[in-house]
């Protein structure tokens, strides 16, 4: 057996974002031996991104507030297709997660009485978002990681699991590399967490960070675990569209929260005309309604520009395709309009908005407190991922944990803004306690020699091949996922698509890379690029089943909802030999006290 650099722990986490920070810290408070990876360095995961803030029913800004309302929220956001257990758990666990993090160091904006305060965001009845400015996401990275390495937690920065390995049916550790040297290390561990993000880079326009690219979700598919609802990825409403390096950057929701307002070319607040019924009890019917609920007028309904994402960014796409849009392609997105509502208005947006403020500024030459943004929709979120059991975060492999954007359940169909964040912390949390649980009850597994030596001879092909780059085959897979597979889908289009990935996957097996090992990113996109695929294959497979339109998947040739599809997830799952499984899996009946709570909310 070739020799390794080994690492030894109980908890194995892969991933320093929220989720895997949260559930790092949890286990070594619990006592064991914990270790976390991640592709980037420490502080730089996807999770800094993040803007607007973390969702939790602390009712800070308003006493209607409470759990049972954040957790009708989420439910109705989903399309009743999420866990609703694990809704419930978050609704119930997320004020005190956040009274953690802050207890630990973190920064909150504060009402004028000293507590946190709380914005509205889409999807939301009350006022709910935990923030600091539109740096919440910074935030909580900076207050987890400074906590976490207190503890004692084993980092390793910059380093690529590729494989999961298992013992038996139990996962017993991973297998990766260093990026900077491309040396192979082995991980051995009693349990392993994946907390490794979504899958935005499948897609050309995206908002998400180049770590996207499926890793954990291709990792825990390879080794026998189930991926729920694929088919549901979030395509946020507002992000960059000019100019055109900065494309599907985001532009956060709170904008709208704090007033900001979706204008086509006309002029026109093209939301008004489309109130889903579902909502329409909810929103706002007049101009002036809607601009006293971002006030906190509590008698006030929502506007409709704060309906949740897909319905938003499916209104965007229809003004651009009926010649209504921007001139690049997109809408008007204004905030600087509030100049005559409120005094010292460039001042407030400023402060409420600091990083769109100067993202506008520095990247378009756009001053939002003088001028309207332009904006279209960009590929945001997955909803889908690895399935778990909604206590303990486990998926269907034994000793392998999941939790944040890369596990599924808790947003259904689609995710309300915030409730991310909030997410991460839940369960994060309750992966990293019942992971560190599992650890004390299993000792270390045994690893294969064999598989170690395939598993490297796999990751260094691409040295060997004479293939076309893998740039060339990642470019060519996103144009084919945001063309066929976006944000409005037809059978025949994703039919063509799925052959076209098959293609791909053929070419994928002989991309060459020139260089050697040592920081080679050529590299790391060949091996990329095998996940991508993966992903991108699960997530047509999924649409195409779902034969009607709900939340995130909008078919145009099933342009409605079908009551027959409200009763089931649909997991895909590798077969014994290698072939895609799909089943329907039915949601369990809801208990009656959490029936009742939705229809009270209605
Ligand atoms: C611009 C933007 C703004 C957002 N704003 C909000 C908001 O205001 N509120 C909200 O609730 N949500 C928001 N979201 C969504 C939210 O930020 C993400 O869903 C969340 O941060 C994901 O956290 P995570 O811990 O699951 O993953 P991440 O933070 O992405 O962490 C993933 C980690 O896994 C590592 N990793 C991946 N693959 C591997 C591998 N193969 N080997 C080793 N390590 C690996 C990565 O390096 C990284 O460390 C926003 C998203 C974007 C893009």
């Amino acid at each position: 057996m070739p020799e390794y650099i080994t690492h030894e722990h109980d908890v194995l986490v892969i991933g320093a974002g929220g989720a895997g920070l949260r559930a790092a810290v949890e286990a070594s408070a619990a006592g064991v031996k914990v270790a976390v990876i991640t592709k980037s360095l420490l502080g730089k995961a996807h999770t800094v991104m993040a803007e607007g803030g973390i969702a939790a029913a602390l009712s800070n800004v308003d006493d209607r507030d409470s759990w049972r309302v954040h957790f009708a929220d989420t439910m109705r956001g989903g399309q009743y297709l999420n866990n609703w257990r694990m809704a419930e758990l978050h609704a119930k666990e997320a004020p005190q997660c956040v009274r953690e993090l802050e207890s630990w160091g973190a920064l909150f904006d504060r009402t004028p009485d000293g507590r946190i305060l709380q914005r509205n965001f889409g999807g939301h009845r009350y006022p709910r978002l935990a923030h600091v400015g539109d740096r919440t996401g910074l935030e909580m990275i900076r207050t987890l990681q400074d906590h976490g390495i207190h503890l004692g937690l084993d980092v390793f920065m910059e380093y690529t699991v590729v494989t999961l390995l298992k013992d038996g049916d139990r996962v017993v550790g991973a297998f990766g590399y260093d990026r900077e040297r491309g040396r192979f290390h082995l991980f051995q561990a009693k349990a392993v967490v994946l907390a490794t993000g979504g899958i935005g880079r499948a897609y050309k326009i995206t908002s998400n960070s180049w770590e996207y690219t499926g890793d954990g979700l291709a990792l825990a598919y390879e080794a026998g675990a189930g991926l729920q609802d694929m088919e549901f990825v979030q395509f946020h409403p507002t992000g960059m569209i000019w100019p055109p390096s900065v494309c599907g950057l985001l532009v956060t929701e709170g904008v709208r929260g704090d007033g900001g307002v979706l204008r086509n070319k006309e002029g026109r607040r093209f939301m008004f005309d489309s109130i889903p019924p579902l909502y329409a009890g909810q929103t706002a019917d007049n101009e002036e309604e809607g601009w006293r609920y971002t006030q906190g007028d509590k008698n006030a309904r929502r506007p409709p520009e704060l309906l949740t994402r897909d319905h938003v960014a499916r209104c965007i796409r229809t003004e651009v395709r009926e010649g209504r849009g921007s001139p690049h392609g997109g809408v008007f997105l204004d905030i600087s309009w509030i100049k005559d509502r409120i005094p010292n208005a460039a001042e407030h947006i400023k402060k409420k908005l600091p990083s769109m403020y100067h993202q506008f500024k520095q990247l378009a030459g756009i001053d939002i407190t003088r001028e309207p943004m332009e904006v279209g929709p960009t590929t945001h979120y997955m909803m889908g991922g690895v399935r778990v059991d909604a206590e303990s975060q486990m998926t269907d492999v034994p000793g392998l944990f999941a939790a944040g954007e890369c596990a599924a359940g808790l947003h259904g169909a689609n995710r309300l803004g915030g409730n991310s964040l909030s997410d991460l912390l839940v369960f994060g949390k309750r992966a990293g306690d019942y992971a560190a649980r599992f650890a004390k009850e299993h000792s270390q597994g045994k690893v294969d020699p064999e598989e170690l030596a395939e598993e490297e001879r796999r990751a260094l092909k691409p040295f060997e091949n004479h293939g076309p780059a893998p740039y060339i085959i990642q470019y060519a897979l996103q144009e084919t996922m945001q063309d066929l597979v976006g944000i409005v889908r037809t059978e025949e289009e994703m039919l063509q698509a799925l052959n076209t990935i098959q293609e791909y996957k053929k070419q994928a097996g002989s991309v060459g890379v020139p260089g050697h090992r040592e920081y080679n990113s050529g590299w790391h996109a060949a091996l990329d690029l095998q996940n991508l695929i993966v992903v991108s294959e699960m997530v047509t497979r999924a649409a195409l089943e779902r034969k009607e339109s709900r939340g995130a998947q909008f078919r145009d040739d099933y342009p409605t909802k079908d009551e027959a599809y409200a009763g089931f997830n649909i997991v895909v799952s590798k077969g014994a030999s290698g072939e895609v499984q799909l089943r329907r899996e039915p949601i369990p009946p809801m208990p009656d006290e959490l029936k009742q709570i939705i229809q009270e909310m209605k």
